[in-house]
């Protein structure tokens, strides 16, 4: 578990036992929460994948799930969106459940959970990945870390010189952890050739997808229409092949969210309402890719920038909590308690400030 990670979740299970959660779920009631999941898993022991952080452990998203289905109210994103376009209001304490990608997890393990709570949510999915034409780069640079019989690799990006230290399980996570930011800053053109060059320079072969580890593996078109047509999930876009949109000139931009809009359309029979920026930081998309999402008939878009969705959202940029770790977690991001915090914090420097 990364240590950044792990002493969120403690910050968060002391802010439920002092009662600020419970305070924060009071006073924010009129502010709704989008939460963002990618995949989950049965367990995480498979050496096989370096970066779990992608794919929750299945025990605590039911656990998440039951705390919602008691104390919150679960709504699709698709009437938060009519309801903040309208101005109308929410239910007090309204949440969104959101998946990223397209993994076939979302259908074998969150599925059966969303339906066991009646509860509601939206998958975005990458739809050259459900298609099969081309897996996640990301993908690719965790298994080639993990299956090289390098134990060290000198690497130049980006101006710098990283070392990477392949001699254990460990050290490939941090060499991974190292990595991902620098190829994220790379021009969508260069990406998959530096992906190419690394693969070689680590003496691994691209992967094919009866390759891939079973919490990497995408769902099937099959699996998202029978989610769609169950009431339980809509099926919004992620693009085609996953590129950081801001990395891409504006016809590869627009290719990517018509591809997808029209892949979904043939496969689900409607058109998606709804997008996901991939990556989704306020420096993944731009003002053109906004324009572009809307010119393509989308409603909304999300981001993965934390924030409460209130009445000034923008509906191409909604903020999205990443995925709690912990049911503690859950509870203390959905009742506001951080911003609460953070609040109450900057008060008493401004008035520390005046004394
Ligand atoms: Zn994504």
């Amino acid at each position: 578990m990364p240590l950044a990670l792990h002493s969120r979740s403690i910050k968060a299970a002391a802010l439920v036992g002092s009662g600020l959660a419970s305070f924060a779920r009071t006073r924010r009631s009129t502010e709704a929460s989008i939460l963002t999941f990618h995949g989950l898993s049965e367990d995480m022991k498979d050496r096989g994948i370096l970066d779990w952080s992608l794919h929750l452990p299945v025990g605590v998203f039911r656990g998440i799930c039951a705390m919602l289905a008691k104390e919150y109210h679960v709504i699709s994103l698709a009437d938060l969106v009519e309801a903040r376009s309208r101005g109308t209001g929410l239910p007090d304490n309204s949440v969104v459940i959101t998946f990223d990608d397209g993994y076939a997890s979302n259908y074998e393990l969150a599925f059966p959970v969303l339906k066991e709570f009646g509860l509601h949510a939206t998958v975005f999915v990458t739809t050259g990945f459900l298609d099969k034409v081309e897996m996640f780069w990301f993908q690719r640079v965790d298994l080639a870390l993990g299956r090289t019989q390098k134990e060290l690799l000198e690497w130049r990006i980006n101006g710098k010189k990283l070392r990477l230290y392949l001699g254990t399980y460990e050290l490939r996570q941090q060499s991974l952890m190292q990595l991902l930011p620098e190829l994220k800053e790379l021009p969508d053109v260069d990406l998959l050739g530096e992906v190419n060059r690394l693969e070689e320079a680590l003496e691994v072969s691209r992967p094919d997808f009866h390759d891939l580890p079973d919490a990497m593996r995408p769902m099937t078109w099959e699996m998202a229409c029978e989610m769609s047509l169950s009431g339980h999930v809509d099926i919004g876009g992620h693009t085609h092949t996953h590129p950081i949109l801001a990395r891409c000139d504006v016809r590869a931009m627009r290719a990517e969210i018509a591809t997808c809009r029209d892949r979904i359309h043939a496969e689900i029979g409607e058109l998606p309402a709804t997008f996901a920026y991939p990556n989704g930081g306020s420096d993944d998309y731009t003002r053109e890719t906004l324009m572009l999402v809307r010119e393509a008939g989308f409603k909304a878009a999300c981001t993965t920038i934390s924030g409460r969705v209130d009445d000034n959202v923008s509906m191409y940029q909604l903020p999205r909590y990443g995925s709690p770790e912990s049911v503690w977690e859950a509870k203390a991001t959905v009742s506001g308690a951080f911003e609460t915090l953070k609040d109450w914090r900057q008060s008493c420097r401004k008035a520390m400030s005046m004394i």
